[in-house]
């Protein structure tokens, strides 16, 4: 199936690794949104309703998984999938990141063709494909 109308909203404040991420999805064919921070999150997923969020877990003011406990505790917004990145080397099972809702881990730097993988199996599970 192709994925090619499927949006993913970045949550980075790297100017850098915001751009490698738009460039390496939209190669890959996806839309994407972007902000650079977490108070953003929420009124951006409700306005646009993307299929995935790829969330780096260090941001000013407020944390990258403080913004993933706002979309899965929203009754709304809880079943879009959260990939959460982060430059320290967290273990993909740690249970911060899954008590969170992180629905999977990718460790900085991040490789965009495992990220690809990675956002479209979860926006096909979601989809039930
Ligand atoms: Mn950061």
């Amino acid at each position: 199936m192709a994925l090619s109308d499927s949006t993913v909203l970045i949550v980075e404040d790297n100017e850098l690794n915001r751009r490698l991420y738009r460039n390496g999805l939209e190669y890959h064919g996806f839309t994407t949104l972007e902000t650079d921070r977490a108070a953003n999150v929420l009124d951006l997923l409700r306005t646009h309703r993307p299929d995935a969020v790829l969330m780096d877990i260090q941001l000013p003011e407020t944390s990258g998984l403080e913004a993933t406990r706002w979309i899965k505790s929203d009754r709304e917004l809880h079943t879009i999938p959260v990939i959460a990145v982060s430059a320290f080397g967290i273990p993909p099972d740690n249970e911060i990141l899954r008590a969170a809702g992180c629905d999977a881990y990718l460790a900085k730097p991040v490789p965009i063709e495992e990220l690809v993988q990675v956002i479209r199996c979860h926006v096909r599970s979601r989809r039930g494909v």
